[in-house]
């Protein structure tokens, strides 16, 4: 019996991964550490330390230290919210995302927040935008967790959190890690495919579910849910 949804954030409420990757790719070069968008992409879902140790090992054969990490996440999130005031000031919700959120209620799901984000206006930005959804008991950010993805600590932390076993829940997540993540703790995983990676990469991970957009989410929810209650 299904009994709550873990969502990801960034890539599938907001449609907000456009400028984390500029960013990343922008900051990390600034330092001697060649980054693409695209490798922003490969590795969402990492905490900020976990992604810069990544190319950090790549290039420096070391991990960050603390303070280079904080130096440089800082940076990043400068040139993010730089970036965001120069594109409408916050990111855009996704589109499809609010249905899919009125669909779990209707159905008497929880919904369950599990993102790597560390902002303290999170919960503030999800109220504004899905009223009613989400409260902080029911929240797992960066702040909470100690390994992040693709380790399935925080997702383990959101069953936790809901009260609900793996079997009794299923993930919503945008990136290969997520999934990864989501799949290491058990849960059965709704992969929605809102950025420019291939699905193969989704799908490699170990998606149950495949769809290209929130909105494609919405309209086959039923059947996703449906299957559920039956199987
Ligand atoms: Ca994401």
């Amino acid at each position: 019996m299904l009994r709550a949804i873990l969502f990801d954030m960034d890539g599938v409420l907001f449609d907000s991964m456009p400028g984390h990757a500029f960013a990343w790719a922008k900051v990390m070069s600034e330092y001697g550490l060649p980054m693409t968008p695209e490798d922003a992409f490969e590795n969402e879902g990492r905490t900020g330390i976990g992604t810069i140790s990544i190319f950090t090992q790549r290039y420096w054969n070391r991990p960050a230290t603390e303070e280079e990490a904080r130096e440089l996440y800082c940076r990043k999130t400068i040139v993010f919210n730089e970036y965001m005031a120069a594109h409408g000031g916050e990111p855009p919700v996704m589109p499809g995302a609010a249905e899919v959120l009125n669909k779990v209620r209707a159905h008497g799901l929880m919904r369950v927040l599990v993102t790597g984000s560390a902002q303290q206006s999170l919960l503030t930005r999800l109220e504004q935008h899905y009223p009613g959804h989400f409260t902080s008991e029911l929240m797992v950010t960066g702040d909470d967790v100690r390994y992040g993805k693709p380790n399935p600590e925080p997702y383990l932390m959101g069953l936790k959190k809901a009260g609900a076993t793996a079997d009794e829940a299923l993930v919503v997540e945008n990136a290969p890690l997520g999934v990864r993540a989501a799949v290491a703790a058990g849960i059965r995983t709704i992969a929605v495919n809102t950025g420019p990676l291939a699905d193969r990469l989704l799908l490699d991970e170990g998606a149950t579910w495949l769809f290209p957009s929130m909105q494609a989410l919405a309209e086959h929810f039923e059947e996703v849910v449906g299957g559920e209650e039956e199987g």
